[in-house]
């Protein structure tokens, strides 16, 4: 059976609705003489702060390296299924060969209309490849231009200075300074964090 709720009567400065006509007005005229908080979009631009998620990318290091080692792990631990990679060899460097240590994404894909902006890829990466940027305007004139590949993570990324550096000692002829420094697991920046 329903149930009656009984409404409370309106008390006389109430049925008139002039005071809270007069509230309202109140609270108008005080907005209208403090600063303005609305940006004149898009030639101002917000404040992004620095733990911000916006769209993931791939970066390079401080040697335009591929830091992506194309482990998956990103693409297993995505919640919406939203990356795709092809694993591939790593390219010769000019200064070291490192192709037959590493393995680099031949392909990499980030669906945009699937990525809920969890982070979950940049918290799992064990190489510090993908990072959630500050980027957060995506227009696209199809569906097919919000599938990043691989040219496009990267410009979005950009480059990184690598707090690691595994490479940096590695790098060094035997017998030298620098190779001496390297800890017995062979990662300089062990206990970096
Ligand atoms: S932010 Fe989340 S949803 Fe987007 S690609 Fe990374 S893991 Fe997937
Ligand atoms: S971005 Fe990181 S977690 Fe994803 S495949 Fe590359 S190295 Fe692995």
């Amino acid at each position: 059976m329903a149930k009656v709720v009984d409404r409370r009567k309106l008390n006389f400065w109430e049925e008139l609705y002039l005071p809270a006509i007069a509230s309202g007005m109140k609270r108008t005229f005080a907005q209208m003489f403090k600063p303005a908080i609305t940006l004149q979009y898009p030639e101002q631009r917000p404040e992004i702060f620095d733990d911000y998620r916006g769209a993931p990318g791939l970066v390079r290091d401080q040697d335009g390296r591929e830091k992506c080692v194309s482990c998956q792990l990103c693409e297993y631990i995505c919640p919406p299924r939203a990356i795709v990679i092809v694993p591939g060899e790593a390219p010769d460097q000019p200064d070291y060969d490192y192709s037959e240590i590493e393995k680099a994404p031949k392909e990499f894909y980030i669906d945009m209309l699937r990525c809920i902006y969890c982070g979950y890829c940049e918290e799992i990466c064990p190489e510090q490849a993908i990072f959630m940027t500050d980027l957060y305007e995506l227009n696209a004139g199809s569906r097919q231009e919000l599938v990043h590949d691989k040219a496009k993570l990267y410009d979005v990324g950009g480059l990184r200075v690598d707090a690691i550096q595994k490479w940096k000692d590695k790098n060094a002829s035997p017998g030298s300074e620098e190779r001496k420094n390297v800890p017995p697991s062979g990662n300089p920046g062990d206990g970096a964090h």
